[in-house]
């Protein structure tokens, strides 16, 4: 049996054809999560197979919310990134990106440093750091084509942490799954305060990912106000545009 098996076939369904190297770095990142994983919390998921589908090819997802050819200089920050998710499969898939995994905690950065030593990528920046600090430092604020994040906040806290970091005519494309209909609206008002401009809830059609999974994608239309990101923990605490 070859490896990465049903990670090869879902990723040829959004247009990815991987070769035989990049599905062996897909093999190398999951050996080195499940082994990580032993001594840290870095997932709930070790199985081979769901590895492949609810982590790799979800992180994949995200390709259906570009327009491809990427571009010169394309750049790319998973905010919240915990082992590497969307980030590094992104990065497998799509070796031209310049990114950059940003994640708050020590202990998850020194994994994501190692997996991008262990798979030779290039042009991959680790930080360490909360996303209201970062999104402050001239070198990442209004720095990115595109902003990603998966599994980190609900979106109104969570376009206050990645909206800053979009590059003005940028993108922000947060992955989300189940009903979100209340989650978008309650988002509505932080949208604006940002910058944000909400363009489309993409459905991730995909049979080998059963729940209903989306791709909420947020273009950048104007420069994100200064006091925004507010203090750490605050964009969780008092959600922007929450009317009490
Ligand atoms: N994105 C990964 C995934 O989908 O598997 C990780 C999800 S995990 C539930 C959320 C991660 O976001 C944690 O590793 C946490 O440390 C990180 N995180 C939460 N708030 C953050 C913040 N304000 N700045 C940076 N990282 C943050």
């Amino acid at each position: 049996m070859s490896i990465m098996e049903k990670l090869a076939a879902g990723a040829g369904k959004l247009g990815l054809s991987l070769t035989g190297q990049q599905l062996a770095q897909f093999e190398i990142y999951y050996q080195e999560l499940v082994a990580y994983n032993q001594r840290m919390n870095l997932t709930a998921i070790t199985e081979y197979e769901e590895v492949q589908l609810k982590h790799f090819l979800d992180s994949l997802s995200v390709v259906l919310a570009l327009e491809p050819p990427l571009g010169e200089g394309f750049s790319l920050i998973d905010v919240g990134s915990g082992a590497g998710l969307p980030g590094i499969p992104l990065k497998i898939a799509l070796p031209e990106l310049k990114l950059v995994l940003l994640e708050a905690t020590a202990k998850k950065a020194a994994f994501l440093r190692h997996v991008k030593d262990k798979l030779g990528l290039d042009e991959v920046e680790v930080v360490c750091g909360r996303a209201e600090d970062i999104a402050h430092e001239a070198g990442y604020r209004e720095q990115f084509t595109l902003v990603v994040s998966r599994a980190v906040a609900r979106l109104a806290t969570l376009v206050e942490l990645a909206l800053p970091f979009c590059a003005p005519g940028g993108r922000f494309i947060a992955q989300k799954k189940g009903d979100i209909t209340r989650e978008v609206a309650d988002a509505a008002r932080a949208i604006e305060l940002v910058g944000g401009e909400l363009r489309e809830i993409k459905g991730v059609d995909l049979e080998e990912l059963a729940d209903a999974r989306w791709l909420v994608i947020i273009d950048k239309v104007a420069p994100t106000p200064q006091q925004y990101p507010r203090r750490p923990g605050i964009p969780a605490k008092r959600p922007l545009g929450r009317s009490i």
